[in-house]
């Protein structure tokens, strides 16, 4: 890193070297635009995403994964920071707001992926790296990711529905969000101004 440092102090000042400051600062343009690309694509792909789904569903039920954890875990680091786990949930959940539809937040340890969606069996132990299972209970073979889907979402409709309070069977459900719709912006009256 020093010895970086040390070559752009060069690079900087040598006059001999103007021809490549040139060509050095086309490509860290071109490596912004890059990057600036990057972001808008994931941006966009994310409002699309959120939009879709706020549209298409009254109730929508999400896990509520500490990113911070997760991002600690060096396997799941990338794919959440990538995916943008963060900024997903905060327009899933202004979204949600504004067109009135209930957003159920499921406590991270609630425990979606080693509860069998078909009986209800839960697993003492899952590890992170089965991605299938086999209820010892049922018998039903589950994929790791959407038996947690089936959970969440089994647990997101009981507690809009208000069958289940927030913290029923271990589960600390919270609720966001209005269930009724409401006005996204307040509008003050305009008094009639009327100049002769
Ligand atoms: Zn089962």
């Amino acid at each position: 890193m020093e010895q970086l440092t040390r070559y752009l102090e060069l690079l900087n000042r040598d006059p001999q070297l103007a021809p490549v400051r040139g060509v050095f600062a086309a490509q860290q343009a071109k490596v912004a635009r890059a990057h600036r690309k990057v972001r808008t694509a994931r941006q966009d792909f994310l409002h699309r995403t959120t939009t879709g789904l706020v549209r298409s569903a009254d109730v929508i039920a999400i896990e509520d994964l500490s990113v911070q954890n997760m991002v600690r875990n060096r396997h799941l680091a990338r794919a959440i920071s990538d995916a943008g786990w963060g900024e997903f949930r905060r327009q899933l959940g202004y979204k949600c707001d504004r067109a009135g539809r209930t957003l159920v937040v499921i406590d991270r340890w609630f425990p979606s992926s080693k509860t069998c969606s078909a009986c209800g069996h839960v697993l003492a132990r899952l590890a992170l790296s089965t991605r299938h299972w086999t209820c010892p209970s049922c018998r039903t073979r589950h994929d790791r990711d959407l038996n947690a889907a089936k959970n969440i979402l089994a647990a997101g409709r009981a507690v809009a529905r208000g069958t289940v309070s927030g913290d029923a069977c271990g589960a600390d459900v919270r609720r966001q969000g209005p269930s009724l719709p409401r006005s996204a912006v307040k509008q003050e009256p305009r008094a009639a101004r009327h100049s002769a």
